[in-house]
């Protein structure tokens, strides 16, 4: 018999759970596009998108999802042959710096295999880069595969007086994790709207300093990507090229009210930081009983908010268990070292401790119904993280 009936679980990292209320937020018929009512709303949600940054740089929308915020930014940044330095600590990482190499960007890995990546290393390499030619650094705030979680201010202070552009993918950190773009240093900030911001997919945002934006047009640049004619729009058509997304910009705006102005960043940090916390508890206790279950990410420091990527034995029959047994969705092993052994919990997003103390649950009765061997005491070690952060 199955007990996956009911409202389902979703613990993919991306898309993430969809607020109803957000969902209600998009469902209306659209206005009149050449109306002050849109163009007034998409203001406030370009303003509120800084703050969510930490910026008060230059913002960028476009209708896509991430990879078209990969490719928009470099059209803006980089002229082809020219060479960019990507750190990259698992799959999401290595393929953005596939994606730029496709476009006849001179892309060089520092490559951190799926461990986050270490300043020193960077330090070193911009210190042999005499010619000063490497124009940006490439860095993921969290891999989502790996569920690494990169230092950036470290990163930005081991490229000292280096002249390269720091260039983050917040994609599946920000709204999760702390970012304070203007206070470390990062020039060019890429996130899209259907991870940590609780939206539906298909928009993306690029926040750029002024150093970036100096860069004028590349070989690159064409009318579609130019971030110049949406960061400096006046004409609401304009900030998104076109047919604005209006069902999407009264999704967003509910979402950011709801992390910005009633559970605030601050907070929104916290939970999903305790939440990450619950899902380790576990994870280490099941471990104790079976070496072969462990976090993929060693040090505590460097473990992703939003997503925790883990090794165990049956990870893809578990995945099939939960699913039909419990109505859990777990997500795969992306780009791990053995990815029928591997799996990722999210808790990114609209996440609560139930919803995560009834994934950890679905997780452990699986391994019961699977005979996968795991220490006692997961769920309980999960529960007093709760009662302590709570
Ligand atoms: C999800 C994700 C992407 C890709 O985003 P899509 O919307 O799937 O194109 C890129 N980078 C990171 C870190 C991600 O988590």
């Amino acid at each position: 018999m199955s007990l996956a009936s009911g409202r389902p679980i979703l613990s993919i990292p991306g898309p993430s759970p969809l607020p109803d209320r957000v969902l209600r937020a998009a469902h209306r018929a659209s206005p009149d596009i050449y109306g002050d009512e849109l163009a007034e709303l998409n203001l406030s949600v370009m303003a509120q998108l800084k703050r969510l940054a930490g910026t008060r740089a230059h913002l960028a929308p476009y209708i896509g999802n991430g990879h078209v915020g990969w490719e928009a930014s470099a059209a803006n940044l980089f002229d082809a042959g020219e060479r960019v330095l990507a750190l990259t600590s698992g799959h999401f990482g290595r393929s953005w710096a596939a994606q730029l190499a496709e476009m006849g960007i001179a892309v060089e890995l520092l490559d951190f295999g799926l461990a986050p990546p270490d300043p020193a290393r960077l330090a070193e390499r911009l210190a042999a880069d005499k010619a000063q030619d490497i124009r940006a650094v490439l860095v993921c705030q969290i891999d989502t595969a790996s569920s690494a979680s990169a230092d950036i201010a470290a990163i930005r202070a081991a490229m000292g007086d280096h002249p390269a552009l720091l260039v983050v993918d917040a994609i599946a950190s920000l709204g999760s994790a702390p970012m304070k773009m203007d206070e470390w240093g990062v020039d060019v900030l890429i996130s899209a709207s259907q991870k940590g911001l609780m939206c539906l997919p298909g928009t993306c945002f690029l926040w750029f300093s002024d150093r970036a934006a100096a860069r004028g047009r590349t070989s690159l640049t064409t009318p579609v990507w130019d971030w110049h004619l949406r960061a400096n729009a006046e004409a609401l058509w304009r900030f998104w090229g076109g047919t604005p997304p209006v069902q999407q910009i009264h999704a967003l705006d509910e979402a950011l009210r709801m992390i910005l102005d009633e559970e605030g960043l601050e907070a929104v940090w916290a939970r999903h930081h305790a939440l990450a916390e619950t899902v380790w508890a576990a994870v280490d206790a099941w471990g104790r009983g079976n070496p072969a279950i462990r976090l993929a990410v060693a040090d505590p420091a460097r473990r992703a908010a939003s997503v925790t990527a883990i090794h165990l034995p049956g990870a893809e029959e578990l995945r099939a268990w939960t699913a039909a047994k419990a109505g859990v969705t777990l997500g795969i092993g992306l780009g791990a070292e053995d990815p029928p052994n591997a799996l990722r919990v999210a808790h990114m997003g609209h996440c609560n401790a139930a919803m995560v103390m009834g994934v950890l649950g679905a997780m452990e009765a699986g391994m019961c119904a699977l005979k996968v061997p795991h220490g006692t005491g997961g769920l309980e070690a999960a529960a007093a993280v709760i009662a302590a952060r709570a």
